[in-house]
């Protein structure tokens, strides 16, 4: 049915596969998945989802999610129903961003078409939940990525969350393209946070070369992380409870006695 437009109703459903095994797939985004007549998205997203009649894979390289969300919305005004799938969550750093810029700056005919998000768990929550609950104060996501926006913009946002005492997940920490920038990112957190802050390098969670390390902010390098870790750097509070094994639960307690240093008009309060 894929291309054909005779009358028929495409549509185009946004799809999260969460950080790597099929068990952290939702039921919403599974069905979405079984009823796609064609699959889009990078080749090892596209890889993970079974091959079966009836439905056509398209899997392109990185980088070219513009082209991939104009391919999806142009199958779906011809009829299809076009499952696009990312990752974790497909709005965290990912295609449902890239496919509404495309329909933001396409023909007006595509708006008329049915989109759906369905989302996934997002790599900074699949890291969060196997090293104990290291979010569980305030915190935020910052990628390091400077393909899209300057590294000065990422600096500056580093330095505010870092002032603010966010614990901060770190997405696309460091590449071969962008070798320095994590160990910049360090840099700067050794200037706001304790030598102790635990640093946790989630690497592949979910997956089965997955691996945890927690590492004191004194110590880590950027060597330490590669395409696939999700880098959690503590806010002041995070703390370590040590198991017998040797092994340490990492958590961010609820409560916060406040900011040291924050303006005197606002003390106390
Ligand atoms: N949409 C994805 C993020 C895409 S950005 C999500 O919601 O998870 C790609 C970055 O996500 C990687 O560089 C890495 O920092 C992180 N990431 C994605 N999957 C991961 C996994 N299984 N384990 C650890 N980090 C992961």
């Amino acid at each position: 049915m894929s291309g054909s437009n005779g009358g028929q109703t495409g549509r185009v459903s946004i799809i999260g596969l969460g950080p790597g095994d099929a068990c952290y797939l939702t039921p919403a985004a599974q069905a979405a998945l079984d009823e796609a007549t064609d699959l889009i998205g990078y080749f090892p997203y596209v890889a993970r989802v079974p091959e079966r009649n009836g439905l056509t894979r398209h899997a392109s390289d990185n980088r070219v999610e513009l082209d991939r969300s104009r391919h999806a919305l142009e199958l779906a005004a011809g009829g299809a129903h076009v499952a696009v799938v990312s990752g974790g969550d497909p709005g965290v750093f990912a295609m449902a961003a890239a496919l509404f810029e495309a329909l933001d700056n396409g023909p007006d005919h595509w708006r008329a078409l049915p989109i759906t998000v369905e989302p996934g768990i997002t790599a900074m929550l699949a890291a969060a939940a196997k090293a104990g609950a290291p979010l569980g104060g305030d915190f935020c996501a910052i990628s390091l990525s400077d393909n899209l926006k300057p590294w000065a913009l990422v600096a500056r946002r580093l330095e505010a969350a870092l002032s603010a005492d966010f614990a901060i997940a770190l997405y696309n920490p460091i590449s071969k393209a962008r070798p320095h920038q994590l160990d910049d990112a360090f840099t700067l957190a050794r200037a706001h946070r304790a030598p102790q802050t635990p640093v946790l390098l989630a690497r592949a969670v979910g997956r089965t070369d997955e691996s945890l390390r927690i590492v004191p902010l004194s110590e880590v390098r950027g060597a330490m992380a590669d395409m696939s870790t999700l880098v959690l750097i503590g806010a002041s509070t995070t703390r370590l409870i040590e198991k017998p094994d040797g092994t340490a639960w990492v958590y961010t307690p609820r409560f916060h006695a406040g900011l040291e240093g924050r303006p005197a008009e606002d003390g106390g309060k």
